[in-house]
């Protein structure tokens, strides 16, 4: 239980200083000066006392029993140390000191031996490399960390690993005047994660919304399970460091090109839930208008302004993100016309005029927030000389504490001819921005996150028309030999085995074989080369298409024996399937998450076009039928300029049954059906591969 790390009776630093600016003396001082409640202990073996307090040799000396302790020690004394705070009977360390994994094996060595120790004695580790943690409750006031802004109590959590983005991002609540409940950094983590943090901060009652910063998972199974339990009760906003650089990987498949690196997280923040963000001032403004605003029903916003052009730049960015600007209902209408100036605009955005005072304002408010039409409110208040901003601003503060729907502000103004307005403000939780498109971007992340909890989760469906044991086979055969590519039959065997679709087929090792092939199948047929070497076949010459006769597919065959000259050198025989649009599916192992599905749309252009969306395993119905509708190309599949449209639910079955199959099959490292020609009538796959 991490209560005792955040609510301390007492405090102990192993590592006390003397030293003004030493870590071990600044703990100290954050801590009397933060006006900690509990009782604070330096440990020296020299000092007598360290700012003002009385210091001890040992912490074994300390008369009262200590819940946290510091330590800000050479590594090599951490291990020794931590015996002694089993001893005292310790709950929670927090290592300040660095020199341990992060500087490489020795480091890692000492890191491992006091965890050993820490286990034995029953005691948490937070950190070690880290600053530390920060509760802002008035009941403990506990500053155990060595940073320097010390934060107003509020409702945002803080969790990261990398301690200077949590301190970018507290800092920046600070100078926008917006407090914190809970600040938790823990460098190196070898004990006590993230996902730990978050799921107590899940229930922690004064945290209304966590803010995370993630370079990577190292659990990413335990990351995505935790943050999906706690971001149904809370919201978990979080963004991703690195995500604009696209995976340059040398792929024999097209899924391993089109997936940027690390998608997987992206992925799992999107399963999980997690509102993320491109930007650390995205992330920001959301976080400051969860701290105080209910999470609206929909995405439908009214506007309230006395200024035209920053309502506009509003507008963009809210209708860009997802939002709908819908019109007054008829009675908001007949009571504004009634309530504001004759001039006013009495649509939405509402425009009270630059004149418009507190009581249109209050008018424009109590209408929209009884308006069924709206889901929210957003403010846009440039403050005149000539009106009484003061009473404007109570006004908003007084709906805003009903809580009926959320709203944000944004405040033009000067800060300081205009302190009163600014404090009400504040003081009455309404987020104030200063610029329209932060304003906006708030109030969009409280939309995001009502229409991802909202969002149909749907179910993983089982197929059990399947032949896992035969697909098995398949896959030892391949294994025994020592290939990771699999033969044509191999691939075409496993989707047969999960009942995808393909173009009726044989193999043929001669041109006479060939032949016989194509008249069972029944022409026009399509010959492909099948070898080891050839990956992609028609670059090579390796693919002839609607073959109409036996002279014509003997032709191929001997064609490309004498182009490929490739020793395993096969031939597959394959109906031709023409029309329909060509659509691609893929999958991809991603270590200790299972596998990223991928679709979109197919054929040659692939490569130019990217348009395909991923998601994780498993893949439920809903989600299946969402990756089909997602694509930016999806107006082709639903048929455009009088042309039918292909069969959807079609391609949402393949994509759940090519996530149970990678599901059964973890051997399979990358996979790729492309092209499938999807048409009104079915879908079908003419190419596929798969590696191991
Ligand atoms: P590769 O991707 O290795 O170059 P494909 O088997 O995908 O080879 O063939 C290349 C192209 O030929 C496909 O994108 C598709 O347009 C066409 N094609 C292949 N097989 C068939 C088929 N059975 N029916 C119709 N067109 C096909
Ligand atoms: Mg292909």
């Amino acid at each position: 239980m991490l209560d005792s790390l955040f609510k301390p009776r007492a405090v102990a630093v192993i590592g006390a200083s003397s030293k003004e600016l030493a870590i071990g003396n600044r703990v100290i001082r954050n801590l009397i000066d933060f006006g900690y409640k509990g009782g604070i202990y330096p440990i020296n073996p020299k000092a007598d006392e360290i700012r003002g307090i009385k210091a001890y040799k040992s912490i074994l000396d300390v008369p009262e029993e200590v819940d946290v302790v510091h330590m800000v020690i050479p590594a090599k004394f951490v291990p020794m140390a931590v015996d002694d705070c089993g001893k005292k009977g310790v709950k929670h360390i927090i290592i300040n000191s660095g020199g341990f994994s992060e500087i490489g094996p020795e480091g890692a060595a000492i890191e491992a031996d006091f965890l050993e120790r820490a286990k034995k004695h029953g005691i948490r580790i937070f950190g070690p490399n880290c600053q530390g943690i920060i509760n802002t409750d008035p009941e403990y006031r506990a500053y155990c960390n060595f940073t320097f802004t010390y934060p107003e109590p509020g409702h945002i959590s803080i969790v990261a690993l990398s301690g200077g983005v949590a301190e970018v991002i507290h800092q920046e609540f600070s100078i926008m005047g917006v407090g914190t409940k809970i600040y938790a950094s823990n460098g190196n983590a070898c004990d006590i994660t993230i996902p730990e943090l978050i799921e107590y901060l899940g229930n922690d009652d004064g945290t209304r919304v966590i803010v995370t910063y993630v370079e990577g998972l190292r659990d990413p199974e335990t990351f995505k399970r935790v943050a999906t339990e706690v971001a149904v009760k809370k919201p978990v906003l979080a963004m991703k460091a690195g995500r604009t650089k696209e995976g340059a990987k040398a792929a024999a498949s097209h899924t391993g090109g089109l997936a940027k690196e690390d998608i997987a997280t992206d992925l799992i923040f999107k399963k999980a839930g997690i509102v993320s963000f491109n930007t650390e001032a995205e992330l920001i403004q959301a976080a400051v208008a969860f701290a105080t605003q209910p999470i609206p029903k929909g995405n439908r916003v009214g506007i309230i302004t006395n200024t035209g052009g920053p309502a506009v730049i509003a507008t963009d960015v809210l209708v860009g993100r997802g939002l709908t600007l819908p019109p007054l209902s008829a009675n908001t209408e007949t009571y504004l016309k009634e309530h504001l100036y004759p001039e006013a605009s009495v649509h939405n955005p509402a425009d009270v005029l630059a004149t418009g005072n507190a009581s249109h304002y209050r008018a424009c408010l109590d209408a929209m927030m009884d308006d069924d039409n709206f889901d929210s409110i957003y403010i846009s208040f440039v403050t005149p000389f000539f009106v009484d901003n003061v009473a404007i601003a109570k006004e908003i503060v007084a709906v805003n504490q009903k809580q009926i729907k959320p709203m944000v502000c944004n405040l033009m103004t000067n800060r300081e001819q205009q302190a009163e307005t600014v404090k009400i403000l504040k003081d009455g939780g309404v987020p104030c921005f200063s610029l329209p498109g932060a304003a906006a971007s708030a109030l969009a992340g409280l939309v995001e996150y009502q229409q991802i909890q909202s969002r149909e989760k749907g179910v993983v469906k089982t197929f059990t028309d399947t032949d896992k044991a035969g697909a098995e086979a398949i896959i030892g055969t391949a294994k025994a030999t020592g290939r990771t590519m699999l033969a044509a039959d191999e691939v075409y065997g496993i989707l047969n085995a999960y009942n995808i679709p393909t173009a009726d087929w044989r193999m043929a090792d001669t041109a006479e074989a060939a032949e016989r092939a194509a008249a069972e199948i029944g022409y026009p047929v399509v010959v492909k080369a099948d070898a080891q070497s050839v990956i992609h076949k028609s670059d090579m010459g390796g693919v002839a298409v609607n073959l109409t006769d036996g002279a014509a597919v003997r032709a191929a065959v001997g064609k490309m024996e004498k182009t490929l000259k490739a020793d395993d050198l096969r031939f597959f025989i394959q109906k031709f399937e023409p029309g329909g649009v060509e659509v691609i599916f893929g999958a991809k192992a991603e270590e200790g998450l299972g596998h990223i599905i991928m679709f979109g749309l197919g054929g040659i252009y692939v490569e130019i076009m990217k348009d395909v969306v991923f998601n994780l395993t498993p893949v439920s119905d809903a989600e299946a039928v969402e990756m089909i509708s997602a694509v930016k190309g999806a107006a082709l599949l639903e048929g455009v300029r009088g042309q039918k449209g292909v069969d959807r639910d079609g391609l949402a079955e393949i994509v759940q049954r090519l996530s149970q199959l990678v599901s059964d099959l973890p051997a399979i490292q990358e996979m790729d059906l492309n092209p499938v020609m999807a048409s009104e009538d079915g879908i079908i796959a003419v190419d596929a591969r798969i590696s191991l």
